[in-house]
């Protein structure tokens, strides 16, 4: 039997990926916004040349689905008009920023992402993961979201912080995007890309420290945040089913306000509370306890209808428990270890016990089996 194929590199709007329903093309946005206009075109260009299907990334960013071959020209001249389009795949892929949605105007930190995506073209050839928070609200929300130089609040400045440091430089607004591409170099210098590929993390990891001035001031010590449906001072934060959304359902939080992406795969409507149908509205909503990819027949490696599936069973999750339903081993939607998880096989789903979607599994059952005695997945989570 054959594993699933891990893709080296990630899709962009020039550089798509195939899946089982077309083409994915991953639009990346500006600092994460969606003003009201850019999201009504998008809603609209995804039935136009998708199937009308847009998940929301890991990265911020919108990923239309079912593209055609033969649309995906047009789709791109459209997505330029939005300014959404780099110069090259490689300036696509260095355009890896991620912005704390909570920012406020004026506050900086749209600033600082708009100075660094300026300035990309002065950074050395990086791994095409390499990317950057901007952190710099309140409290930094951005810590558990995968980035390779941190920009957060400091008490006198701006700290800019090598991933896997728990120190880091604090300077001025104006000298941060210096200090960012100073830790670049560095990371390039002392080894840190091997083959194309590397982080940040796994360089501090095996014991390289960057230069003196990032180990000059401890990082703040807070709370690890948990993104909750709530209103924040910046907006409404809000959830959809499997992290993506219909394009009736991105037009219609689009008539509530300016939209905000972010890396829990929520999203923060700027003014009101979007009742729009289909949005999950409650942090006690049951499908906000299972997880499940894009599966068959939309994902070509996909083995069986996972979300199917998983719709099926949200009401057996416990409060407090994580169900992964997986269309294969990869993993896609929840690399990390779940309370349990199925994964898709030629004959069923294999329930894997606190582990990953490729760990071993404890037992095997096929999805109409699960669905009638959904007692089967409830006791899994009691078990020892
Ligand atoms: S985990 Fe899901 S989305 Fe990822 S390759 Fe397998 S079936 Fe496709």
């Amino acid at each position: 039997m054959t594993g699933p194929v891990v893709q080296g590199w990630c899709p962009g709007a020039l550089r798509p990926m195939l899946s089982g329903d077309g083409l994915v093309v991953r639009v990346r946005l500006h600092g994460g916004r969606l003003p009201v206009a850019v999201a009504e075109r998008l809603a609209f260009l995804s039935e136009r040349f998708g199937n009308g299907l847009i998940d929301l990334s890991a990265r911020g960013n919108l990923q239309l689905r079912g593209v055609t071959e033969a649309g995906h020209g047009a789709l791109v001249a459209e997505l330029a008009a939005l300014g959404l389009i780099d110069e090259s795949p490689q300036a696509e892929a260095m355009r890896n920023v991620l912005v704390t949605p909570f920012w406020r105007a004026g506050d900086g930190a749209q600033e600082i992402a708009a100075e660094l995506v300026a300035r990309l073209g002065e950074f050395p050839a990086l791994p095409g993961k390499f990317g950057y928070a901007v952190d710099t609200g309140m409290v930094p929300v951005l810590r558990d979201a995968a980035a390779d130089i941190r920009i957060e609040g400091a008490q006198d400045g701006v700290m800019v912080r090598a991933d896997g440091m728990a120190t880091g430089a604090v300077v001025g607004q104006g000298e941060v995007v210096d200090a960012v591409l100073e830790l670049a170099r560095w990371f390039v210098d002392a080894g840190g890309v091997s083959g194309g590929r590397g982080r940040m993390a796994a360089l501090v990891a095996r014991g390289a420290v960057p230069p003196g001035r990032f180990g000059a001031v401890p990082m703040r010590v807070v709370p690890r945040f948990v993104p909750k449906i709530a209103r924040y001072s910046a907006g409404a934060l809000v959830a959809v089913p499997f992290g993506q959304m219909e394009a009736g359902m991105l037009d219609g939080l689009a008539g509530f306000g300016d939209l905000r992406l972010t890396p829990w795969r929520m999203v923060l409507v700027e003014s009101g509370w979007p009742d729009v149908p289909g949005v999950i509205l409650y942090d006690d909503d049951p499908l906000l306890r299972v997880v499940a990819c894009t599966g068959a027949p939309r994902c070509l490696q996909g083995l069986a209808d996972v979300r199917g599936l998983a719709r099926g069973l949200a009401a057996a999750v416990p409060a407090g428990k994580r169900l992964h339903v997986s269309g294969c081993a990869k993993g896609c939607a929840h690399p990390g270890v779940a309370d349990v998880t199925l994964t898709a096989t030629a004959a069923g789903f294999d329930l894997i016990r606190g582990g990953t979607a490729a760990d071993a599994a404890v037992a095997a059952f096929t999805a109409d089996e699960l669905l009638a005695r959904p007692e089967i997945l409830t006791e899994s989570f009691d078990a020892p």
